[in-house]
């Protein structure tokens, strides 16, 4: 058993982050909470780009490992790096599931999921809710 507790880059108060973050950033990322499928803004989304943390603003996810999973939640083959996200497992909903959080500042993420026949390089999926995330668009390259 690990006494020490865990710290992170990003170490803030429950207080702090329920002041900084909206109610429904809050009840996803600090909560575990799950927005409904198909509602979040970045569900279809095809922008290249890089996607940050909502919590933190560290970079996760980026456009290229992003896919059409039709699952109703942005979807990624892969992190944006290993290291950047660290698993959990879960056996919340009576489900054995393997959370997903951001390594900097352990704020909720999604979860992953492998092996479902998916024509990805990885056949994992990150099913990451669009609250969590913040897309920042790759910047026009010139011509
Ligand atoms: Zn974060």
């Amino acid at each position: 058993m690990n006494s020490t507790p865990e710290t992170f880059p990003v170490a803030k108060s429950e207080d702090e982050w329920r002041r900084e973050l909206t109610p429904e950033e809050y009840q996803v990322l600090r909560q575990a909470g799950t927005e409904r499928p198909y509602t979040g803004e970045y569900c279809d989304t095809h922008t290249a780009g890089v996607y940050r943390c909502r919590a933190c603003g560290d970079e996760l996810f980026t456009s290229q490992e992003k896919f059409d999973s039709h699952c109703g939640w942005p979807s990624f083959w892969a992190p944006l790096a290993e290291g950047k996200v660290r698993y959990l497992r879960d056996s919340a909903l009576g489900m054995e599931r393997i959370e997903v959080r951001c390594a900097n500042c352990n704020s909720h993420l999604g979860h992953v999921f492998e092996g479902e026949g998916y024509s990805t390089p990885t056949d994992q999926r990150y099913c990451i809710n669009s609250v969590s995330l913040k897309l920042e668009p790759k910047q026009d390259e010139a011509p």
